[in-house]
């Protein structure tokens, strides 16, 4: 505790992400895509005139989000972009949740939200997840503040059709939902179609997982442009929107090769399956999941035990911390040779 900290930031409790390990592991821990980006993102950083980065970028970043928009089907006029979409949620708590309202959220679900609502001081009302660990939707009916959550869910893994999502906006029309689809890629459905027709859902994603760019930071949004308009009254002046000039044209590049997307998401949804299979062999119980991660907990074995047990063998897990989660691990979804050496490691601790 410092004395030169306001009240308020002492009050404050920072989000603590995975480990970056300095050292070289096998790295299942963070959610990161274990494939390159696409060829052009590398031509791209080759080739880009460094002049360019005398100037300030285009203050709409109106590039990018014609390029996203197109992906998307969606006008570009619906979209926004960030410095991933943290700094995008970020932005959205500022303009749509802040005081005196309150937030609806799944009890479990992405880490950050109770700390964006700790940081802003907004009312967190946590609601549980169903008996097969989906986020309860129904529930958030009756709800009067904001909504929001991660769909597939994180960490459990479990995606809403767009059908229930719909149903969702049926009954809830006066209030902003926000739905983070940073793993939709990876077998989900996107409510992105469905941001047409309910002005109040933004749909947030991200350029970290189904286009392996989590070094750059890249994220955006989808929705009515007046939500697009309350986004832009709180961003900075060239921090957080537009994006850089070097990530817009890494970003565009990268949306350009759709062949590079399908076939790199298509590895890991592969190799989700099997690695579930070989889990499940070992006595795991694992949840389905349409992401690029598993949770999975052992009936006998510790989950901190076996954390411990595969750090020391150079493989680096996600154990969180907390009551719900406590006897589960989270495991990224890394190339066929990673999740080989994974289950051979598992073999031999809980065997
Ligand atoms: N939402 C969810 C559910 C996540 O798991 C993550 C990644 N940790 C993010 C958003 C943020 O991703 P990024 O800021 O890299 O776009």
């Amino acid at each position: 505790m410092s004395k030169f900290w306001s009240p308020r930031v002492r009050e404050l409790t920072p989000y603590i992400p995975g480990e970056q390990p300095r050292e070289r592991l096998i790295k299942l821990n963070t959610n990161e895509n274990p494939y390159p980006p696409a060829p052009g993102v590398g031509a791209v950083l080759r080739e880009f005139p460094t002049d360019h980065l005398r100037l300030y970028p285009d203050p709409g970043s109106l590039a990018l989000r014609e390029a996203l928009a197109t992906v998307l089907d969606v006008p570009a006029s619906h979209v926004f972009v960030g410095n991933g979409s943290d700094e995008v949620l970020a932005l959205a708590f500022q303009a749509f949740f802040c005081q005196p309202k309150s937030l609806a959220t799944p009890e479990i679900s992405y880490s950050f939200y109770p700390v964006y609502c700790n940081m802003y001081g907004i009312e967190r009302k946590a609601y549980p997840l169903d008996d097969q660990w989906r986020v309860d939707l129904g529930a958030f009916e009756a709800e009067s503040g904001g909504i929001i959550f991660a769909n597939p869910n994180a960490p459990t893994g479990h995606g809403h059709g767009r059908d229930a999502i719909a149903a969702l906006l049926e009954k809830v029309t006066d209030r902003v939902v926000l739905i983070d689809e940073a793993y939709v890629d990876f077998g989900g459905e996107s409510a992105v179609p469905l941001t047409d027709k309910y002005s109040n859902l933004l749909v947030t994603g991200t350029f970290s997982k189904s286009r392996s760019l989590a070094g750059l930071r890249l994220g955006y949004a989808v929705g009515s442009p007046e939500l697009i308009e309350g986004l832009t009254r709180v961003k900075d002046s060239f921090n957080s929107y537009p994006v850089d000039a070097l990530a817009s044209a890494v970003a565009i590049a990268s949306l350009a090769d759709q062949e590079h997307f399908d076939a790199t998401r298509g590895a890991v949804i592969a190799t989700r399956e099997r690695t579930r299979t070989r889990l499940e062999a070992l006595g795991f119980k694992v949840l389905p999941s349409q992401t690029n991660f598993v949770l999975a907990t052992h009936p006998t074995h510790d989950a901190a035990q076996i954390f411990v047990g595969l750090r020391e063998r150079g493989i680096l897990v996600r154990h969180f911390n907390t009551d719900a989660l406590r006897d589960y691990l989270r495991i990224s979804i890394g190339t066929d040779d990673e999740m080989d050496s994974l289950i051979e490691v598992l073999e031999a601790l809980c065997g």
